[in-house]
């Protein structure tokens, strides 16, 4: 099965110049969902995981999955005063200016073994943000996966120093 035929590109959104990656006909078709979350799972080769870590808002999506087939908890990393609880935040660059992120501050025990999901890698400010996060809480990233990286604009530069893995590559 070739995931691809399940992401569709969609010229000019959110705005005028973008072809942005539409992942709602992979979401859409079970037999391509679980061999996405397949692909995801095995490449992880058996490591053991404490935290599923998804990004704001479409990481929540596999996100969810993954922590439920790797039995491991999920703690969502969201945009600033979504959470209820106390947080901590880390910023990241967007076009113009930046933006935070948070993460509850008892949501990650020190010495937990992490997976950082996120659907698509892009420019890596997003990701990199969500691993300081994680390793101010005392986390340790086991792997950062990406049903989609957009090699063009590398974002592995960014984070480099993780095991990075990804289910499509453009
Ligand atoms: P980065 O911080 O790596 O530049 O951007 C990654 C973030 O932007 C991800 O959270 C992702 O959801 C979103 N993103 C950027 N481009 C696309 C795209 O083409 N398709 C989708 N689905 N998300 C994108």
């Amino acid at each position: 099965m070739q995931l691809e035929n399940y992401i569709r590109d969609i010229q000019g959104f959110p705005k005028e110049g973008i072809l942005f990656k539409d992942i709602t006909p992979l979401l859409n078709d079970a037999k391509a969902r679980k061999e996405c979350l397949d692909t995801l799972v095995k490449s992880l080769k058996n490591q053991k995981i404490d935290k599923v870590v998804g990004a704001e808002s479409r990481g929540f999506l596999f996100g969810i999955l993954l922590a439920q087939e790797l039995n491991a908890g999920f703690v969502p990393v969201r945009k600033p005063n979504k959470l209820p609880y106390e947080t901590i935040s880390a910023s990241y660059d967007l076009e113009y200016g930046t933006d935070n992120l948070e993460i509850h501050i008892d949501a990650i025990q020190k010495g937990d073994k992490v997976l950082i999901h996120d659907d698509v890698l892009a420019t890596g400010g997003t990701a990199k943000a969500v691993c300081e996060l994680i390793e101010k809480l005392g986390g340790e990233i086991v792997q950062l996966n990406f049903l989609m990286e957009l090699t063009f604009l590398n974002g592995r530069e960014k984070i480099k120093e993780y095991d990075i893995f990804a289910a499509i590559t453009y």
